[in-house]
């Protein structure tokens, strides 16, 4: 079943002083799931955050980039999943890629694979992978005039998690904590990853950039909470599979991209491996 191809999507979501935020957004229709890279450009570079799944959506992410006309200073991975790193083989082996240790240590032992394991997308997929080199600490770190604060976040829709804030401009990149319009990615963390985004909502931020889908609100974030409490409820209840899908597709009718269900339901409820 060969993914379709369709138009991206670029915005500028925040403007504050000399930085833009802009995001990227790959197709919500055919078997795509709507990956969302961002660019916080700087008054003299950029830093990137995730380089997209499919080859022609990352090298168009690059090309976005490069358009802006200033050096990349780095890319931050959010984490392990290959819809936001199988791009960096494509478009972005020259640039410095930070990432959480356990994600780069994944991606050394398992990401030629990952990489194998989906030799169904043919020329979709990278001829190679890049495994990132730096390795990004906790806490807060300024580039280019901008203060970055770097979060580990554990047992959620991944087991280790990046996340990237702003806190003078209120923006959060949450990456795959959030899914904006679109459904989300199950685990068997679901409690946990409701605690992470209760917190988001009480904190100071009111930009949440997603790793699929939109920039969102708290709002969305709200949603995400709602949606976590209907799939463990359902899975209380005994519904599994097909049955499990069926029930949130009718009860989220507007959300997008539901070739998700296909990717995690052989994990949430069997016994697939990981990657
Ligand atoms: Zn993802």
């Amino acid at each position: 079943m060969p993914t379709q191809v369709s138009p991206p999507l670029r915005m500028v979501a925040r403007t504050a002083g000399d930085v833009r935020i802009h995001t990227f957004v790959s197709s919500f229709t055919g078997n795509n799931i709507a990956n969302a890279t961002h660019i916080v450009e700087s008054r003299n570079t950029l830093v990137l955050i995730d380089g997209q799944f499919l080859v022609p959506y990352a090298k168009a992410f690059r090309e976005y980039a490069d358009s802006l006309g200033k050096p990349i200073d780095r890319l931050y991975l959010s984490h392990r999943h290959p819809d936001h790193w199988f791009g960096l083989g494509a478009a972005f082996d020259d640039v410095p890629v930070h990432a959480l240790s356990e994600t780069a240590s994944f991606i050394q032992e398992h990401g030629e694979d990952s990489l194998s394991d989906h030799w169904k997308l043919g020329d979709l997929a990278p001829e190679h992978i890049v495994v990132p080199k730096e390795i990004a600490e906790p806490g807060a770190t300024v580039v280019d005039g901008v203060t970055y604060h770097l979060g580990r976040v554990t047992e959620t829709e991944v087991d280790f998690h990046l996340t990237v804030s702003l806190p003078e401009l209120g923006v959060c990149f949450a990456q795959d904590l959030l899914y904006s319009g679109t459904h989300l990615y199950l685990t068997r963390d679901m409690a946990h990853w409701s605690t992470v985004l209760e917190e988001l909502l009480t904190s100071d931020y009111d930009l949440f950039m997603p790793g699929h889908g939109l920039p969102a609100d708290k709002i969305e974030v709200a949603r995400n909470v709602e949606y976590l409490a209907a799939a463990r409820q359902a899975i209380a209840d005994g519904l599994t599979g097909d049955a499990f899908k069926d029930f949130l597709l009718r009860r989220y009718p507007e959300r997008r991209c539901p070739g998700i269900f296909d990717i995690y339901l052989p994990r949430l409820f069997g016994d697939s491996r990981d990657y």
